[in-house]
């Protein structure tokens, strides 16, 4: 492998101050790499050629003004395919965007544009983001890296995959209900989901508002610090965004639902215990807590979730937006563009959503879950007087053969433990601990500690703790 992909964002910086490689050099060594490793794992769906000329500019900043750089300047990043770069094609990895060009910048990538980072290339992604294998792509899945016969989870599976097969030192994803963390876990890296508001989602393909949140992955813990640094904070264009508000007071104490917890499998509840171990051996002190609302989590997810998905996609009507397919009348012509433009699971979330939020059904659906929201909210605010940090394992297990959760409602469980952030909107990291063996290969697990609004920066300490990374 070149030695230049196996860099963190954090070296590649001293790297370039340091003069001893460029930007330019280190773009095309991943350039080089994606143009031979991808074709087998389908992690991106595009690398951008005008990369080089972005780490050239980078390159001629380190030169002239090396004052005016910044950490991220000239570091490559991959970008998942639902968020808005000018210029360049955001398909959302769904046929009715396949031929769809951002015509703006999102806030996060306007703000990596002005550190001068380097946009590196679009990575797949489950439709729209709906999905936790990359299964659902319209363009063909992503393979795990480690073992390409597995999944390496989703929606955010080839932003994951990317970062941990070396092919991009950091890369952006979303998360609704855990697509950054989960496929974070399974592929080895760390996965971060801000507070909600925490980052703005201006410019982000919206699946679910109310629980959307940009999120990032990386091999290094600092390194998501620093991007977040970077893309954080208030934005005119998106009013759910938070104002810098002082981080709440943490301290070392560690809640663990363990009546929870043990509905993941064997061998992952086993790594975490371990990982609970190591906290414990640095002091932290780890209680038990009861959040007896939130395996229920899930279920208020899959109501919610998938009604705002069907108002947030009524405006793929073929005519405003992609593919237009003619009928013999509009109504034919909304039908015909939606039905084949749209994938199996985009279409059955459609319906669901509108299910649950018609007349006659809100009431039962709809009106409880949201009320289930609330509920857990409540329960995580209170847990959040005694603990600063509540403890679950990322996902259920390690990755999953391809196909072999093809079936809806075993793919929805996968996201037992990451929902409960989204819905209560705190923020939530998942930390690469662990590995368990299937069929002779080790496979990566990962921990996930979520922790009261506005306290990321606790989220990464305690990172650092259990990983024994020090603070750049
Ligand atoms: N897997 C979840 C879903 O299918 C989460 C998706 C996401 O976070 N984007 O809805």
């Amino acid at each position: 492998m070149d030695e230049l992909t196996t860099y963190s964002a954090g070296e590649l910086a001293r790297g370039y101050r340091e003069k001893k490689f460029s930007a330019v050099e280190v773009t095309e060594a991943y350039l080089k790499k994606i143009d031979k490793e991808n074709s087998a794992l389908n992690i991106y769906l595009e690398a951008f050629s005008d990369a080089v000329a972005s780490a050239k500019k980078a390159d001629e900043l380190f030169q002239t003004s090396p004052e005016s750089t910044h950490p991220l300047t000239g570091v490559p990043i991959a970008t998942k395919d639902n968020i808005l770069i000018k210029g360049k094609t955001a398909s959302a990895a769904s046929k009715i965007l396949e031929n769809h060009t951002a015509t703006y910048d999102a806030t996060v990538v306007e703000r990596l544009k002005g550190a001068n980072a380097v946009f590196l290339g679009r990575t797949n992604m489950d439709e729209f983001a709906m999905g936790s294998s990359t299964e659902n792509s319209a363009f063909g899945p992503t393979k795990h890296p480690i073992d390409p016969t597995r999944s390496p989870g989703g929606s955010s599976g080839g932003s994951a995959a990317s970062v941990a097969a070396h092919l991009a030192p950091i890369a952006l994803g979303t998360d609704t209900g855990g697509s950054v963390r989960q496929p974070a876990s399974i592929c080895g890296v760390y996965g971060f989901k801000p507070t909600y508001g925490g980052i703005s989602r201006y410019g982000l393909v919206a699946m679910g508002s109310s629980l959307d949140q940009l999120g990032v992955l990386a091999r290094k813990v600092d390194d998501i610090e620093t991007v977040f640094d970077t893309v954080r904070g208030l934005d005119k264009n998106d009013s759910t965004t938070l104002p810098a508000r002082p981080a709440p007071n943490t301290h070392k104490r560690i809640g663990v639902p363990r009546s929870f917890v043990k509905d993941a499998q064997p061998d992952a509840v086993a790594e975490f215990e371990r990982a609970l171990n190591t906290m414990a051996s640095q002091g932290y002190d780890i209680v038990d807590i009861d959040l007896p609302t939130a395996p229920h989590a899930l279920a208020a997810y899959y109501i919610i979730m998938p009604a705002e998905v069907s108002t947030n996609l009524a405006r793929y009507d073929g005519m405003r937006y992609g593919l237009h397919v003619e009928g013999e009348s509009l109504l034919q012509d909304y039908t015909l563009s939606r039905t084949k433009g749209f994938g199996a699971e985009t279409r059955r979330r459609v319906v669901l959503g509108t299910h649950v939020l018609s007349s006659g059904y809100a009431d039962a659906y709809y009106k409880r879950a949201i009320a289930l929201r609330a509920a857990l909210v409540k329960e995580f605010d209170a847990v959040f007087e005694n603990v600063s940090f509540v403890a679950t394992p990322t996902a259920p297990g390690p990755a999953f053969k391809l196909g072999e959760k093809l079936d809806p409602l075993s793919l929805y469980l996968e996201d037992i433990f990451t929902v409960s952030a989204n819905l209560t909107g705190d923020p939530a990291l998942s930390v690469p601990y662990g590995t368990v063996e299937k069929d002779g290969v080790l496979l990566p697990v990962g921990i996930q500690f979520m922790s009261p609004k506005n306290s990321e920066k606790a989220l990464f300490a305690i990172a650092r703790d259990l990983m024994n990374e020090n603070k750049n």
